[in-house]
């Protein structure tokens, strides 16, 4: 079954060209998804009956309430934190694969974090959706819908989403075209409209994919996880540090603002007593002193997460005096870094924490496990 959130403008314009339907039936569709939210093709009204028909049996996914939908992710579980600040849903795919999405509310924000795979290649070891291991890349239309999924209930309360951070399970840039294809279409002024600057990619240092997003000049923010400022610390914490050492990482990052002239964000998960020592502060401060705009100007920002726990990794999180030290060392040598808040703890929604035991639970009592690859 064709999925309709895996389609840009132009190929829904052939489709309906294809349709012999009218030129502006492509835009009425485009805006009844992305500007209206629309869920259920029968229920579009502007659109002819005939078409709502077509449109349902091309790309129904099945029903919802008795309602054919065009949804492939339906929610199987929604938690909040003890605060209600923040809402994490889990979601299960038309394949039964599971992924995870975050709202985390502001006062004037709604920042989502969503995911670009379920599982994840890379194998941090501290992070509980690299302990799970990787099982596929989401399509375009499945990352996409994380948006819609939120954004239509935040309508529902007279909110819209704000910003959005690529930072759920998964590595974005190890699914590049769909990740900046959804991103494109979320974009779309006749959609959703949110701005390119809303949203934040963040990378665990793939070196080729960071030079290709440099040479596509996008307004889209990058962040890079660092966690460690020597090749020996990160590879013991990052596998894919053998791959792409810290030098070559360095020189990509360089590349990129260089070409872009934009602020580049670096995470930094605190641990106690592993990366959170003033010598590791010292070596990232020397690290990050040469990313400068030609002007002069330092364009990094760190920002510095104390470590969320997970099941399979025994480093502890950092405490607060250590991570206030931490910022202040790095402020001597003037590079910025705010120590983070951490939020959805209680129903590990925080970094790193998604697929955590929760999925395996859901995984277990629906027999899961048993679903071939
Ligand atoms: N794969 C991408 C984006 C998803 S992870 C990446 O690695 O950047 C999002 C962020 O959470 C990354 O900075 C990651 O290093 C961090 N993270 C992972 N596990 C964590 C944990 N247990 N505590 C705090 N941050 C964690
Ligand atoms: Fe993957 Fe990012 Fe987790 Fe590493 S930190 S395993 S790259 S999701």
């Amino acid at each position: 079954m064709s999925y309709i959130f895996d389609l840009d403008l132009e190929s829904i314009q052939n489709m309906m060209a294809g349709w012999r339907q009218p030129g502006y039936r492509a835009r009425q569709l485009w805006q009844a998804l992305y500007h209206d939210l629309a869920l259920f093709p029968l229920e579009i009204n502007t659109l002819p009956n005939s078409l709502r028909q077509n449109l349902a049996s091309e790309f129904g996914q099945g029903q919802v309430n008795g309602q054919v939908t065009f949804s492939r992710l339906s929610p199987v579980s929604i938690q909040h934190s003890s605060d209600r600040q923040t809402q994490k849903t889990l979601f299960h795919l038309s394949d039964n694969r599971l992924i995870e999405a975050v709202l985390m509310s502001y006062d004037r924000r709604q920042t989502l974090c969503i995911s670009s795979q379920s599982g994840c290649a890379m194998g941090c070891v501290f992070c509980a959706t690299g302990q799970m291991g990787f099982f596929r890349n989401l399509t375009k239309g499945e990352i996409i819908e994380q948006v819609l999924f939120y954004a239509r209930e935040l309508a529902s309360q007279e909110k819209a989403v704000t910003n959005v951070v690529i930072m759920g399970m998964g590595e974005p840039f190890h699914n590049y075209e769909n990740t900046l294809g959804a991103i494109d279409c979320l974009n779309h002024p006749e959609g959703l409209n949110l701005g390119a600057r809303r949203f934040t990619i963040s990378t665990v240092g793939l070196v080729p994919m960071i030079k290709r997003f440099a040479d596509e000049k996008r307004q889209v923010n990058l962040a890079v996880s660092l966690h460690a400022a020597d090749d020996e610390l990160r590879q013991s914490m990052l596998p894919v540090n053998k791959k792409y050492p810290l030098a070559e990482l360095m020189l990509a990052c360089k590349e990129y603002i260089d070409k872009t002239h934009r602020r580049l964000t670096f995470e930094w998960a605190l641990i106690d007593n592993i990366n959170d020592t003033p010598e590791q502060a010292i070596k990232l401060a020397k690290l990050l002193s040469g990313l400068k705009s030609p002007d002069g100007n330092l364009l990094v920002h760190v920002n510095a997460i104390p470590l969320n726990p997970t099941h399979k990794y025994a480093g502890k999180s950092t405490t607060r005096q250590r991570a206030a030290d931490f910022a202040a060392e790095l402020e001597k040598f003037g590079i910025p870094c705010t120590v983070r808040v951490r939020r959805g703890i209680d129903i590990q929604a925080g970094c790193g924490q998604l697929a955590a035991p929760h999925v395996q639970n859901y995984m277990a009592e629906n027999n899961l496990d048993k679903i071939p690859e």
